[in-house]
């Protein structure tokens, strides 16, 4: 099967405290993640978790190693745009996601940024919004600010998408709604999946499971 997101020797290490050794938060990792899968990533906190999602769709880059999207270098900057429309991130905090002020804007952002026709615009909308509230962002709880975040990237039909704990603010009827969506555009439109989660009973159900341990890939490596 073709690979979608590939990851080789990648080390990432945030900048150190004074006097501090850098430590590296990713340490040589490399994983395949085949197009069309539903792939968990599980770990325990700062495992590295987060800063390998990150580096999936250039919002951090290798220190050493490489990230490649459908074969595209994630270092090479004039990659980067097409990289972001192929790998859609949805992160733990919904507020830094929400940039505009009425929750329909907010989810039509980021598809009409890409050039995308407006009707399909609206049908992709109604159908990212047929889950969601309909109110002012600000009017919102943190869980379905989440959601309103989940739809924006939903709608935008990412051949990838990386939820990184992005349910967790959510009660468990929005988590499984939620997951049901996501498990629907795995399958119906082999939309490939990347979800970092607790959930032991999620990762059951993907069909491969990267285990992270103190930034290396402990099991699951292909
Ligand atoms: P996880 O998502 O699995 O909890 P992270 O990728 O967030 O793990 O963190 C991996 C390691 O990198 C941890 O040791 C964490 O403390 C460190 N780290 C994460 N973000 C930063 C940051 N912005 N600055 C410095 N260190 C960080
Ligand atoms: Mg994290």
């Amino acid at each position: 099967m073709p690979t979608i997101i590939q990851t080789e020797n990648l080390t990432y290490a945030y900048p150190a405290e004074e006097d501090q050794k850098p430590l590296l938060a990713l340490a040589g990792v490399d994983v395949s993640i085949e197009k069309g899968t539903f792939v968990v990533v599980l770990g325990h906190n700062g495992s590295g978790k987060s800063t390998l999602a990150k580096t999936f769709n250039g919002v951090l880059l290798p220190a050493g190693g490489k990230v490649y999207v459908e074969g595209m270098d994630t270092a090479d900057e004039k990659l980067l745009l097409a990289i972001r429309r192929t790998v859609g991130m949805v992160f733990q905090n919904p507020d830094n996601q929400i940039v505009a002020n009425v929750v329909e804007e907010d989810v039509a952002f980021a598809p009409e940024n890409l050039g995308v026709p407006s009707e399909e615009i609206r049908r992709r909308v109604d159908e990212a919004l047929a889950a969601v509230v309909r109110h002012a962002p600000h009017l919102l709880s943190g869980g379905q600010k989440q959601r309103i975040a989940i739809a924006g990237v939903l709608a935008m039909e990412p051949a990838c998408i990386v939820l990184d704990e992005a349910t967790a603010m959510l009660d468990p009827v929005g988590r499984r709604e939620v997951l049901t969506t996501i498990h629907r555009l795995n399958r119906e439109k082999g939309i490939t999946v990347v979800l970092i989660t607790h959930d032991n009973e999620i990762a059951a159900q993907a069909d491969r499971v990267f285990h992270l341990k103190d930034g290396r890939i402990v099991s699951g490596q292909t």
